[in-house]
């Protein structure tokens, strides 16, 4: 990494945090010629192929738009939204590929999305996993009231 200031070849780490998610790690540096510091971000890069070929960096933004529609008129907030997009990255990073297809960040999205809003859920899974029938709908109900007779709510 080139020292911004003198376009010095090298650089020495003089700290090292790892960010508040874990996603990513910051490092305090300092040039060994001018003296100059300086801070890098590195992340694992992590790139989604489109269905049009195209692959572009995973973005939690795109992630949020693209559940934004379905949780229309839902007790959802933009808290709520930041918080899934971080778990669907920390669930597609923790799988350890460096690229993957929008099909399988979908599949990611539901875990999350499930949790946190059902009517949410459901409307996402019929777009994402072309519900086309009342069979389709009543299958995606029967496996949530599963769970909850599996996992009753605290009082
Ligand atoms: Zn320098």
């Amino acid at each position: 990494m080139h020292c911004p200031f003198c376009r010095h070849p090298d650089s020495r780490v003089i700290d090292s945090r790892t960010s508040d998610d874990g996603l990513s790690i910051r490092r305090r540096r300092q040039c060994p010629e001018c003296g100059g510091r300086f801070t890098t971000t590195e992340t694992a890069s992590l790139n989604v192929i489109k269905r049009s070929g195209v692959m572009e960096p995973f973005s939690r933004d795109k992630v949020i738009s693209g559940v934004r529609k379905a949780c229309q008129g839902r007790p959802v907030t933009e808290g709520d939204l930041a918080v899934l997009a971080q778990k669907v990255e920390e669930a597609v990073r923790q799988t350890g590929v460096s690229q993957l297809d929008a099909n399988e960040i979908g599949l990611a999205i539901l875990g999350p999305l499930r949790d946190l809003d059902e009517v949410a859920y459901l409307r996402f899974a019929s777009v994402y996993q072309a519900f086309d029938s009342l069979e389709d709908f009543e299958s995606a109900i029967s496996d949530l009231r599963a769970d909850h007779v599996k996992a009753p709510q605290a009082e």
